[in-house]
């Protein structure tokens, strides 16, 4: 089987549109795809319509932005999710409403430090006004020429503690819960390894809260992860009986770490989550 449960269009932070993004996963051998957009839902349709066309499995799917209480921003998957669901869809909303004007002070920030024009730069490359981020923003001073490629960008710039990062708060680890089992979805901690501000003990915690408030599932496999955090997560995984998830990240060509479909196989002894979605 490959699975594919984590991916962008460009109704986030992606690059391509939705049916591009499928047509993509389908060239790559994918069986089954989840579209998750940070935040958003706008793309699970025309994506589903795509993909039965092509007879890939569909999975509609959302990354929800989530601060926990110490301001750390962690990501929660929800795979399985019905878009249509009222308080998933206006949970979604609230979060995205935060974003214009986070957008304004990262725009701010930069320009204290002789960086102009980046609002504007930003809101060229982010087709879905309403999720402007940080990705775009990124794009817009590689192509002005200020940093080499994007990554640099944030190490530079967009990272926490650097110039242009403002904190902002996003959704609570118990909304973005409840919202994604509310609409009848499986939730799931998405890339681990990248929570650097948590200690083992804070990582601990986080998996014992999501746990008790009925998340179900680790991104053992993703984009993010190197051999060595994969052997981490599903030790994580077995020993807390976790669902197993496995996803590419991908968010553009040339950009991204992993292409679309092209996952790591996950550990053989685990339970992967697919069998929790129909
Ligand atoms: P935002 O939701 O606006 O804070 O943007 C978060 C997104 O920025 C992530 O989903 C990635 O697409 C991107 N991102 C975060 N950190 C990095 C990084 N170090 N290098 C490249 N992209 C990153
Ligand atoms: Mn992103
Ligand atoms: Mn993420
Ligand atoms: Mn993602």
């Amino acid at each position: 089987m490959n699975a594919d449960l984590h991916c962008h269009s460009s109704l986030s932070d992606g690059c391509l549109a939705p049916a591009a993004l499928v047509r993509r996963a389908h060239g790559s051998g994918v069986d089954m795809l989840a579209l998750t957009d940070h935040d958003e839902l706008g793309g699970v349709a025309a994506a589903a319509r795509e993909a039965a066309a092509l007879g890939v499995k569909f999975v509609p799917g959302v990354e929800i932005s989530v601060s926990l209480i110490d301001d750390t921003t962690i990501h929660i998957v929800g795979l399985g999710v019905d878009p249509a669901h009222p308080a998933l869809a206006q949970g979604l909303a609230r979060v995205r409403g935060g974003r214009e004007a986070r957008a304004a002070r990262m725009a701010a920030a930069l320009e204290k430090i002789g960086i102009g024009g980046t609002l504007e730069g930003a809101r060229r490359f982010a087709r879905n006004p309403a999720m402007i981020g940080r990705a775009h923003f990124a794009r817009h001073l590689v192509a002005s020429g200020v940093m080499p490629d994007v990554s640099t960008v944030f190490e530079h710039y967009l990272a926490r503690g650097k110039p242009g990062f403002v904190s902002h708060e996003w959704a609570s680890l118990a909304d973005a819960v409840g919202w994604i089992r509310g609409a009848g979805g499986v939730a799931v901690v998405a890339h681990p390894s990248r929570y650097h501000r948590l200690s083992n003990a804070g990582l601990d915690r986080l998996f014992d809260d999501f746990a008790a408030l009925g998340g179900e599932a680790v991104e053992v496999v993703a984009g993010a992860h190197t051999l060595e955090d994969m052997r981490r997560f599903a030790t994580v995984a077995r020993r807390r009986g976790l669902l197993a998830s496995c996803g590419s990240d991908f968010h553009c060509e040339g950009e991204s770490p992993v292409d679309v479909g092209r996952c790591h196989p996950l550990p053989p002894d685990l339970v992967p989550v697919w069998t929790r979605l129909g």
